[in-house]
């Protein structure tokens, strides 16, 4: 039997049908159709990406406040939650990565709830998972402690493209976004070399390199190189380089990644059967996750917002419905897609996005079959 996804889309024409209410809406149907996924004195998790800085596509506070209500209406205590990042930006440590939230508007008085970080103050907050016997590349998952140890949680994601898993969404967001460094390197299993002709010696990659992998090296004529033993697969020295010059095998590296990844995604929500809500905000789909510090113009018109219990249904059903949008004039698929066209493979063609779906079907993390309910 298909899952309902809850739909509404993008357009407004009065102040009964802003986003904000449009959310809130949404969020009261999915709860109606599940009571017990929030109860009264719940430590409620709201899983989201307060966004890089210099990052304007992460979702506003001010619609993530319509979830923190939500789970206060339902007894329950929120919390805003993310785990820190791999790569040397704004959020690598708890202390940088609350600054950032609070200088994207993530403070109580906006979003409704405190911000905590989910691995602590420089990762080392963390246990280890046993997956079920239907994953085949993991036994087991290292997932942050306060989304372990929250009792429900609801997933707020972003939709849009990503350089390695090509589809960001609820998966995505589960799967890296409740990992620690431990569990966020276990998941990125490939390694990337650059292409010398093509590097221009920035060092924009060995700026953001966590590891320090990555180095200019006046001995080949100050290009960067990447030292293959420091190199834990982040894959963001790959996101920053403008000219492309860094590149991974793709046949070798990407399959494993992707259900990696997916395998991941079912060991954040372990523990929490039937207590989990997502929301997805399909708008501003730009080409690249909301971690690098810039927003490009995004890839279709803004198309709407989705609600489910199912983290493989919501994803599909907005990967299907991007996927049958026209394309943005001018954006990075201007000329390359259209309407009916895989648009995540269009901007990322080495990706493996609809892995995603079918190995988080396959192991149990959810179903492709949903049936798209308009509200
Ligand atoms: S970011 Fe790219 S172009 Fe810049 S130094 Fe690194 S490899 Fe070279
Ligand atoms: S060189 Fe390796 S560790 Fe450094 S940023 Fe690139 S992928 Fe990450």
């Amino acid at each position: 039997m298909p899952v309902p996804v809850y739909y509404m889309d993008s357009r407004s024409r009065s102040a009964k049908t802003s986003s904000i209410a449009k959310i809130r809406a949404l969020l009261a149907k999915v709860v109606e159709s599940a009571p017990e996924a929030v109860r009264t004195g719940d430590l409620c998790a709201i899983k989201i990406h307060f966004g890089e800085l210099g990052n304007d596509a992460y979702i506003s506070p001010v619609f993530a406040r319509a979830a923190s209500d939500a789970a206060r209406a339902g007894g329950a205590k929120p919390f805003f939650t993310d785990t820190n990042t791999l790569y040397t930006g704004s959020r690598s440590n708890a202390v940088d990565h609350l600054e950032t939230a609070i200088a994207h508007g993530f403070v109580p008085e906006v979003c409704g709830a405190p911000v905590i970080i989910a691995d602590g103050i420089q990762s080392n907050d963390w246990r280890e998972v046993a997956l079920s016997g239907d994953c085949t590349r993991l036994k087991s998952a290292k997932i942050a402690g306060g989304i372990l140890d929250a009792d429900s949680m609801i997933v707020l994601s972003h939709v849009k493209g990503h350089e390695m898993a090509g589809f960001g969404g609820a998966i995505k967001n589960l799967a890296m976004g409740c990992a620690p460094f431990v569990g966020k390197r276990e998941q990125h299993c490939v390694k990337f070399q650059v292409k010398d002709a093509k590097c221009i010696a920035c060092g924009q990659c060995v700026s953001v390199c966590p590891t320090g992998a990555a180095t200019l090296q006046k001995v080949k004529g100050e290009k960067a190189s990447i030292n293959q033993e420091a190199c834990i697969g982040c894959g963001e020295c790959m996101t920053v380089c403008a000219p492309k010059a860094i590149g991974m095998d793709w046949e070798v590296g990407i399959e494993e990644f992707t259900e990696k990844m997916t395998e991941y995604a079912l060991g954040a929500i372990t523990g929490k059967k039937d207590r989990l809500i997502f929301v997805s905000i399909v708008q501003k789909v730009v080409p690249l996750c909301d971690c690098v510090p810039w927003s490009d113009v995004p890839v279709v018109p803004d198309i709407g917002f989705l609600a489910s219990t199912d983290p493989v249904a919501i994803d599909q059903a907005a990967f299907d419905l991007v996927k049958a949008a026209t394309v943005w004039p001018g954006s990075a698929l201007d000329g390359k897609a259209g309407p009916g066209d895989d648009k995540f493979t269009a901007m990322h063609p080495n990706t493996r996005s609809e892995l995603q779906l079918s190995h988080g079907e396959r192991i149990g993390l959810g179903t492709r079959d949903y049936e798209l309910v308009r509200i």
